[in-house]
């Protein structure tokens, strides 16, 4: 199954893409995970990306497009994916539609998380990560047993660069501008299914496994 999950910054992609690859044993891929690893390498790539990324705006499309393309050439993914935060502009999708021809391939669903401004703002701005294992947590909706301590690492939890309240509605306002056309351009292709990114985690879980049992695709 070749899943893309799209939807504005905050809309839980991270989330479900982390419980739907156990449930259907595909791997999650994160454009923004593999920059968080690139920048902690700090090569000039590195730094070139912890740029782009601490002003909240988009990587070019060429260094999206080549580290997607990588990720999928691994043995992993050949059973299929579930891409969270790729594609994000349309030249990166008609890109990815070539990369998908290209291998014989094509896409099954695109999920597209439809999420409110306020819940977005209040998501990310609480929203706190393990600087050691990735963990994901928030301060009210998801609170670690010990404040500032990961469950389940002991890792010091840090906010994001990007994470900031000004950050985040820049992010918001590039996620209109760049992306959101792309629920169109999906939408065209017959690709794509509407939920609603406002549910809390397990509630929006409980949707999208009912939807894939229905479509006998779990
Ligand atoms: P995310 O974790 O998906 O919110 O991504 C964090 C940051 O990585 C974004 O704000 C962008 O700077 C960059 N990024 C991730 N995916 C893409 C993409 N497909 N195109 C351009 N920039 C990206």
């Amino acid at each position: 199954m070749r899943l893309v999950l799209l939807g504005p910054p905050g809309a839980g992609k991270g989330t479900q893409a982390k419980v739907l690859s156990q449930d259907l044993n595909i791997p999650h891929i994160s454009t923004g995970d593999i920059f968080r690893d690139t920048v902690k390498e700090n090569t000039p790539l590195g730094r070139e990306l912890a740029g782009y990324m601490q002003k909240g705006v988009l990587v070019p499309d060429d260094i999206v497009n080549r580290a997607v393309f990588e990720r999928l050439k691994k043995e992993d993914a050949s059973g299929g994916f579930i891409l969270d935060g790729y594609p994000r502009t349309k030249p990166q999708a008609a890109v990815f539609d070539e990369m998908l021809k290209k291998s014989g391939m094509s896409l099954d669903i695109v999920i597209y998380m439809e999420t409110s401004k306020n819940i977005i703002v209040k998501r990310l701005t609480g929203r706190r990560i393990c600087s050691k294992c990735g963990a994901n947590y928030h301060i009210t909706n998801i609170p670690p047993k010990k404040e500032g301590v990961c469950d389940a690492c002991g890792g010091k939890l840090i906010q994001r660069d990007d994470d900031s309240e000004q950050t985040v509605l820049k992010r918001i306002k590039i996620y209109n501008e760049q992306t959101a056309g792309l629920i169109d351009y999906y939408q065209d292709k017959g690709l794509l299914c509407k939920v609603s990114g406002d549910l809390e985690v397990d509630k929006l879980n409980r949707v999208l496994n009912e939807f894939f049992v229905k479509e006998g695709l779990l």
